[in-house]
């Protein structure tokens, strides 16, 4: 199946042409037609999957196409993070830019004063992060009584990071007549309950379960001692000759003391976490994208969404708390079809962690025994081994 027969006008085939696009994602696939029928969608995707361009494109669409005349905001995306936000915002420009939509973003962090100006030049889709949003509404710098389309992107990570009361008060302000689409990697029982209140008769598109994202991707741990974990990434960036890395810390501490480490090494690299500057944040990821820095060092929250085409590996420096965060984290390698590879080091603390990741992927990790830098005698694993596991498998975890 290509572009061509989902039905999409002109302007928006020939975007999609110009950024190599040939085939829709199967989100895209069952996503586009629904919106374009005007459906609300529950869609449980997470990123990676071509999301964004599943709702960006009927947005755009639905909008060229009504072109009328009237001003007003008629498309609102709301998304957790500046960073996502942010791409949303490069989307709209992609798939929009020989349409005659307007887009623009809002997000914390930074001076409204840019943002206040687009928006009083007029913009037909808003991305927003939820505390800016609320902010510039009641500043009055935001009517949303035009509003016609309602993208909730990211729901389980809104609750996660704690904006979901800000959602809710943001919904509350939104016209009752309108288009929901509604997008979450997972669905606890809170973000359900959201689901049930904003979508009427939602049709349901769902991709890539974690288990077969993770599938896609080389995983590979290494036993090692915490006090081993930076020498091990050293030796691992210079012996396999690794173009560029993600690596995930638990702490905004911890990644810059890796950093710190792999600048004495002479490799180039930076940190994003939220202690940065928005502006910090964004030169990081671009000098990441160009190739100027080899190595991203970040914490969970700073790297949600983060979108970079072609990464070639990811490191778990740390183990994640949560099992579901190993996905997410994985799941930045190995997107849109590359291959990808992701490598775990896990030190004696991180044992429970590690069975719980295992317990979630329900698939073994194999285990690389032979390097310079193993956990100490005395430390090692068997505990950490599930209990029904064949012979053949028990140097997997
Ligand atoms: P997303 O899940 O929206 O973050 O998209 C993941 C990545 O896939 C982004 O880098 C997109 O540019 C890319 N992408 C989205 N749709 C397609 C497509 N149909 N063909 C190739 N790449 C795509």
């Amino acid at each position: 199946m290509s572009f061509q027969n989902l039905e999409l006008i002109e302007p928006i085939l020939k975007a999609l042409t110009a950024e190599g696009y040939t085939t829709p994602t199967p989100i895209q696939k069952q996503a586009i037609p629904l919106v374009l029928e005007r459906k609300d969608l529950l869609g449980c995707a997470q990123t990676g999957t071509g999301k964004t361009a599943a709702f960006a494109i009927p947005i755009l669409q639905i909008l060229q196409q009504q072109k009328n005349g009237r001003s007003g905001i008629k498309a609102l995306v709301l998304t957790p993070t500046r960073e996502l936000a942010i791409q949303i915002d490069e989307s709209f420009a992609a798939y929009g830019r020989f349409t005659s939509i307007k887009h623009t973003v809002i997000f914390g962090g930074v001076s409204q004063f840019n943002q206040v100006n687009s928006l009083r030049r007029g913009v037909d889709v808003l991305i927003a992060t939820p505390g800016r949003l609320l902010d510039l509404m009641n500043q009055g710098f935001i009517d949303l009584r035009q509003l016609e389309i309602f993208v909730l992107d990211e729901a389980d990570r809104m609750l996660d990071m704690g904006f979901i009361h800000d959602v809710k008060k943001v919904i509350a302000k939104l016209p009752v007549k309108r288009q929901t689409l509604f997008f979450s990697a997972t669905m606890p029982a809170e973000i359900q309950k959201l689901a049930n209140m904003l979508l009427t008769q939602p049709s349901k598109v769902e991709v890539t379960p974690p288990s077969s994202t993770v599938e896609k991707i080389e995983q590979s741990l290494y036993f090692t001692n915490k006090t081993d974990k930076q020498k091990l990434l050293l030796h691992l960036l210079d012996e396999r000759n690794i173009p560029n890395a993600l690596v995930f810390t638990r702490t905004k501490h911890g990644a810059d003391k890796v950093v710190k480490f792999l600048s004495r090494a002479q490799i180039k690299s930076a940190a994003i976490h939220g202690n940065k500057s928005q502006n910090a944040r964004q030169n990081a990821l671009k000098d990441f994208k160009s190739g100027n820095i080899q190595v991203l060092v970040a914490t969970d929250i700073a790297a949600r969404g983060i979108d970079i085409d072609e990464l070639s590996h990811v490191f778990n420096f740390d183990l994640p708390n949560v099992p579901e965060t190993y996905v997410h984290r994985i799941g930045r390698t190995g997107r849109a079809g590359h291959s990808g590879i992701a490598i775990s080091f896990c030190d004696a603390e991180e044992k429970s962690e590690l069975r719980d990741i295992v317990k979630l992927v329900a698939k073994p990790i194999p285990v690389v025994e032979e390097h310079p830098f193993p956990l100490s005698a005395g430390a090692v694993t068997q505990k950490v081994l599930p209990k029904q596991r064949s012979r053949s498998i028990q140097r997997r975890y």
